[in-house]
C-alpha cells in the first residue's frame, strides 16, 4: 500500500503521525511511504532523516492526498484537508467527531474510510491509542504544578521534595486512572506526600499495591475532598467519567479553605474541568489566580513536549496502522477493537456513540 503522513497543519500542532522510526516498520512490511516535507520538524527529524528511513519525500500535502491509499496523521484534518480525501482512502488519526458536525459532514462527504485513534479500545476495556497522552500529561502535571508553586511564579514558594529538617509539599490527586497513576509517581519521585482519590475501590486497591504504601490512597467523598485540598499545595484533577462532562469536584466557595499560593492543576479541562473556577489556558499563559489560587488549565498538555509524545503516540499506533496498511479493509473485519475506531465508511457514521452524539442513523 501507499501510506502517505502530511505535515500537521493545525495551530500549535507539532507532532507527527509516522516518525522515521514507524517508516521503518512500514517499509519492511513492503510498504511505500510518502511524507510531506517538515513533517517531522516540530520533533526534530529532517526529510534527511525520513529519506534514510526508507520514505519518499513530497513537496505538498496535495501529492499526499491525491497518491496515497492511507493517510496517517495526528489531528484531525482540517476544512483543506477533509476537502482532499476521496472514497477507497483510508484516513487513520485522532478525529474527535462527537462534538465537530463540520468535520463529520466533510469526511461524510469524502467517501473516505476513517479510523479514529481515541475509538480503537482493547480487551481490558480501554482506549489504547488515548493513553499515552494522558500519561504525557499526568507526568507534567506535576512538573507544571511544581513550576507554579515557585515564588516568582505565584505561588506559595515551596519544594515539592523539601529538603532533610522540612516537610515536603503535599500533593492531592483526584481521579487515580492513567493521568493520576502517572502523576503520582512523578509527585513521588519528587519526594513529596502524595494522595490519591477515586471513586472505585478496587482501582485505589490497586493503586495501593502498586506503590506499595508510598501513597495515601482515599475513597473520593465530599468530606475526603475537602480535607485533601485544604492541605494540598498541589491538587491535581484527574477524573473523567466516560462520554460524560467533568464533574465540578472542587467549587469556588472550596478555595476559600485552601491554602494562599496553592496550585490546581486540572488536566480534565477538555472534558470541561472537575474545577469550578477552571477555564482553558494554553502553554503560552498557562495559569492565571483565582482567590489567591494558581490555576494550571492547559487543553493540549502533551504538546509542550511533541517529541515524547509524537513518539508515545507512535508506538501505540504502529500495530494497528500496519494491519490497516497489511489487509486494508479486511483489517477492520478480523480484529474487534480496530473496528470500534472506524467511525466513517463511504458516506456512513458507524460508530454508535459519534451518530447518537450527533443524530446520525446507523
Ligand atoms: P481514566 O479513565 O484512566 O481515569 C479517570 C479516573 O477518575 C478513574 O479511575 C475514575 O474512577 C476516577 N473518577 C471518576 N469520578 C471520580 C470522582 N468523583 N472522584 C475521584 N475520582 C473519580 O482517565 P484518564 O486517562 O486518567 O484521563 C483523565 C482526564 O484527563 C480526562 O478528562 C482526559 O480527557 C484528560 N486528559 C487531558 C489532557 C490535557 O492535555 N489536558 C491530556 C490527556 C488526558
Amino acid at each position: 500500500m501507499r501510506v502517505g503522513c502530511p505535515r500537521e497543519i493545525k495551530n500549535n500542532e507539532y507532532r507527527v503521525g509516522l516518525t522515521p522510526g514507524s517508516v521503518r516498520e512500514y517499509v519492511a512490511h513492503g510498504h511505500d511511504i510518502l511524507v510531506e516535507s517538515g513533517a517531522g520538524a516540530g520533533i526534530g527529524a529532517d526529510d534527511n532523516a525520513y529519506r534514510a528511513a526508507g520514505a519518499a519525500v513530497a513537496r505538498t500535502a496535495e501529492e499526499i492526498y491525491a497518491r496515497c491509499d492511507m493517510i496517517v496523521k495526528v489531528k484531525e484534518p482540517q476544512p483543506d484537508e477533509w476537502a482532499q480525501l476521496r472514497e477507497g482512502q483510508i484516513l487513520y488519526a485522532y478525529l474527535h467527531l462527537a462534538p465537530d458536525p463540520e468535520q463529520t459532514r466533510g469526511l461524510l462527504a469524502s467517501g473516505v474510510t476513517a479510523v479514529a485513534y481515541e475509538t480503537v479500545t482493547d480487551d481490558r476495556g480501554g482506549l489504547p491509542l488515548l493513553a499515552p497522552m494522558s500519561e504525557v500529561a499526568g507526568r507534567l502535571a506535576i512538573q507544571a504544578g511544581a513550576t507554579a508553586l515557585q515564588k516568582p511564579n505565584g505561588g506559595r514558594g515551596v519544594l515539592l521534595g523539601g529538603v532533610p529538617g522540612v516537610l515536603p509539599a503535599k500533593v492531592a490527586i483526584i481521579g487515580g486512572g492513567v493521568v493520576g497513576l502517572n502523576a503520582a509517581k512523578m509527585a513521588v519521585g519528587l519526594g513529596a506526600d502524595v494522595t490519591i482519590l477515586d471513586r472505585s475501590i478496587p482501582r485505589l486497591r490497586e493503586l495501593d499495591d502498586i506503590f506499595n504504601g508510598r501513597v495515601n490512597t482515599r475513597y473520593s467523598t465530599v468530606e475526603a475532598l475537602e480535607e485533601e485540598c485544604f492541605s494540598a499545595d498541589v491538587a491535581v484533577g484527574a477524573v473523567l467519567i466516560p462520554g460524560a462532562a467533568a464533574p465540578k469536584l472542587v467549587s469556588r466557595q472550596m478555595l476559600a479553605g485552601m491554602k494562599k499560593g496553592s496550585v490546581l492543576v486540572d488536566v480534565a479541562i477538555d472534558q470541561g474541568g472537575c474545577f469550578e473556577t477552571s477555564h482553558p489556558t494554553t502553554h503560552a499563559n498557562p495559569t492565571y489566580e483565582v482567590d489567591g489560587i494558581i490555576h494550571y488549565c492547559v487543553a493540549n498538555m502533551p504538546g509542550a513536549v511533541p517529541v515524547t509524545s509524537a513518539h508515545a503516540l507512535n508506538n501505540a499506533t504502529l500495530h494497528y496502522g500496519l494491519l490497516l496498511a497489511d489487509k486494508g479493509l479486511k483489517a477492520l473485519v478480523d480484529d474487534l477493537h480496530l473496528r470500534n475506531g472506524l467511525n466513517v465508511h463511504k458516506g456512513r457514521i458507524t460508530n454508535r456513540a459519534v451518530a447518537e452524539a450527533l443524530g446520525y442513523e446507523m
